[in-house]
């Protein structure tokens, strides 16, 4: 039977990479985007890296009859679930929105499975719901606490799959947490593609590097690390989307519900990553040391020795990697801006 892949929010940063990486394992791939935080032009870059365009629902995943036609329109055997809102900022601030979008959209897409007879779904969670009184590096196993409300909405999503599990042997499900990804496809055709002021670091720096932002704030260099900066585990973003082909994979043989941490299992300081930046673009970055921000954590980088036995997965690439690929990309895009 051909492999029928929909990735929900598969024209974002993360779901882009996931759809390429799909494709050329010979995944026939349907996108299910709102176009909330993407625009339809990525299909073009996945067109122009694979030769493929995947077919695509303008949809939002809320939409009930709309998700059911796209399971109606399409023979989908699995879904990797990537739509949902990130920032952990505005989750703070308007809460309802991260739990109705992230959770409800959950809800409705396993409604819509079941009615399709579809039992595999691969979910997009993260490294945020781990509790910072866990000590790094984090297995599956660490202590899980979530601070704000857009890592809460992760934390139900598994608890709703992990019930789901427990209620219907006949589902095979994938939980991914995803440490810090970072990076861009290394033909610079697609990346991340941040809306206003970045709150992550990656795409901060790389906005400072081109010009657009005149320094790079640093929340606190008296943390306890050898630089004083936090410490995060920086993972290349086509390396995660090979995870997601490699869960696929052992989806195919086994039921249940299985967590997998997708990491390098090596820890970058801010004030490190700030130096591979301007090793790549030939010049110092401006910084301004500033308080620590809020709920950081100072020590975070995962144990990735389950995806490894279980998935036969690693990480294959550099954060040098990660920083020339990520800038390659925010060169490309700030040149179609012009
Ligand atoms: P992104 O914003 O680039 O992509 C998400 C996509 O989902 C967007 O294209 C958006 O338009 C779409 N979307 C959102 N709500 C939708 C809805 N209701 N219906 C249809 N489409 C919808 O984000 P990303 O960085 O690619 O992240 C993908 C997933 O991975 C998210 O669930 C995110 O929480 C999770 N994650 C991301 C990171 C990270 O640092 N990027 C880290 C850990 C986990
Ligand atoms: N950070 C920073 N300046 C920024 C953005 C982030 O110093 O403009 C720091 C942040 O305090 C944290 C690290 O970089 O210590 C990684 O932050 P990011 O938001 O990218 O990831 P997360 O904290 O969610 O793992």
């Amino acid at each position: 039977m051909e492999k029928f892949a929909l990735v929900t929010g598969g024209m974002g940063y993360i779901g882009s990479h996931t759809s390429v990486a799909l494709i050329e394992a010979g995944y026939q791939v349907v996108v299910l985007d709102n176009l909330d935080n993407s625009s339809e032009k990525v299909l073009t870059g996945i067109e122009s890296i694979t030769g493929q365009t995947p077919h695509f629902a303008h949809t939002d995943l809320r939409d009930v009859d709309a998700v059911l036609e796209v399971f109606n329109e399409y023979p989908i055997t699995s879904v990797i679930h990537t739509a949902g809102l990130k920032s952990v900022e505005e989750s703070v601030t308007n809460p309802s929105k991260y739990y109705e979008n992230n959770i409800g959209s959950t809800i409705t897409l396993v409604k819509a499975m079941q009615t399709a007879g579809v039992s595999t779904l691969v979910f997009s969670s993260s490294a945020t719901v781990y509790s910072s009184s866990s000590k790094p590096p984090f297995d599956e196993n660490a202590k899980t606490f979530p601070t704000n409300p857009y890592g809460m909405s992760k934390y139900i999503i598994e608890q709703i799959m992990a019930d789901m599990a427990l209620a219907d042997s006949k589902w095979r499900l994938g939980i991914l947490r995803y440490f810090n990804p970072v990076g861009a496809h290394p033909s610079g055709k697609i990346g991340e593609s941040p809306s206003g002021v970045p709150n992550n670091l990656m795409p901060y720096l790389m906005q400072v590097a081109i010009g657009k932002l005149e320094k790079l704030p640093i929340y606190g260099d008296d943390y306890e690390t050898p630089d004083g900066t936090c410490i995060r585990d920086y993972v290349h973003v086509v390396d995660l989307a090979r995870g997601h082909l490699a869960a696929l994979e052992f989806l195919e043989n086994k039921n249940g519900v299985h967590f997998w941490n997708l990491g390098t299992g090596k820890g970058t300081s801010v004030l490190e990553l700030v130096k591979e930046v301007e090793k790549v673009i030939e010049k110092p970055i401006p910084i301004e040391m500033k308080q620590r921000r809020k709920g950081d954590i100072p020590i975070v980088f995962a144990d990735v020795a389950k995806a490894s036995s279980q998935l036969s997965w690693q990480a294959k690439y550099s954060i040098e990697k990660m920083c020339a690929d990520h800038w390659k990309w925010q060169k490309h895009y700030s040149d179609s801006r012009q």
